[in-house]
């Protein structure tokens, strides 16, 4: 009978490492693809359900619009491409889960202002998903964990959608916190940067939504309690790869710019919870460890 702690290792073995799409960063995922996107598509059934989805044409033609063209060059056949707008005026926020199951916030429209600017939005949160952060997170978190509940917990069933929803920024709508590190953060960026330039959106507008996300904060926290990188740090981060994500830019077909439909009830000023913001824990009254010890685990797997 193994010893817990060596049967996690037994399983990192077994897992084997993975690489980041575009950067090559080595990350240790102890999920596979086929259960992460599994997991993807429950926990996306399960924030519809709760969620008010957008029936104005246009609003969802945008979205489907630019989801699409960045699908195309995000090379995942394994993923069913879905994308939805979430008719809700006050939530600057976004995200895809694996599998490719994407939702928008009308609230973030004002800020992406132009179906460019929501390229910027989506390609960052598709990013997530390629780069498979969530599992990573939860990979980081069972290791942690070994020998505790967690384990247990996994070894029982494996890990159920609330922890993917988690793992994936949607923690506050949990009541959980689990934001993604600065690393990942910075590796959304970049690898958001070159999909959205692959897929014929002018980079160079990633810099101009970043400043208007920086005016809306009215002030992010300082750097060091934040897992997001400063503005000042992401705008230096995104000139230094702008160089690289032209070159991508100049070789696609242009895709046209067009304004986003204005949403009554959306304000420019962020007030709620949201992965681009409050992914600071101080501010919440969390303490650190706690983000790293508390992914939920559903009994039911
Ligand atoms: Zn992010």
């Amino acid at each position: 009978m193994l010893r817990r702690g060596a049967r996690v290792a037994v399983a990192a073995l077994l897992a084997g490492c993975a690489a980041a799409p575009y950067t090559r960063r080595s990350q240790l995922i102890l999920i596979s693809p086929e259960e992460e996107n599994k997991l993807g598509a429950r926990a996306f059934q399960q924030v519809l359900g709760k969620s008010h989805v957008d029936g104005r044409a246009q609003v969802n033609g945008a979205v489907e619009a630019v989801g699409q063209r960045l699908a195309r060059v995000a090379e995942r056949p394994d993923y069913k491409w879905r994308f939805v707008a979430i008719d809700d005026p006050k939530q600057q926020n976004a995200f895809c889960l694996p599998g490719g199951k994407v939702a928008v916030y009308t609230g973030i429209f004002p800020l992406a202002e132009s179906t460019n600017g929501l390229a910027v939005v989506l390609g960052h949160e598709i990013a997530h998903a390629l780069a498979r952060h969530g599992a990573e997170r939860m990979s980081q978190g069972l290791v942690a964990q070994a020998g505790g509940s967690l384990l247990g917990a996994w070894l029982g069933g494996g890990p159920g959608p609330n922890t993917i929803l988690a793992a994936y920024g949607l923690g506050a709508q949990l009541g959980v916190l689990l934001p993604y590190s600065r690393t990942q953060e910075s590796e959304a960026d970049h690898i958001g940067l070159l999909l959205m330039a692959r897929a014929g959106y002018d980079p160079r507008g990633a810099l101009a939504f970043w400043q208007r996300m920086e005016r809306a904060a009215g002030g992010a926290p300082p750097e060091f309690l934040s897992t997001h990188p400063s503005h000042g740090t992401r705008e230096q981060q995104i000139q230094a790869w702008l160089p690289e994500a032209m070159r991508y830019y100049e070789a696609s077909a242009h895709a046209g710019v067009e304004p986003l439909p204005a949403i009554a009830g959306a304000t420019p000023r962020s007030d709620r919870a949201h992965e681009f913001f409050t992914c600071n824990p101080f501010r919440a009254g969390v303490s650190a460890p706690f983000l790293v010890l508390s992914i939920p685990y559903d009994a039911t797997g």
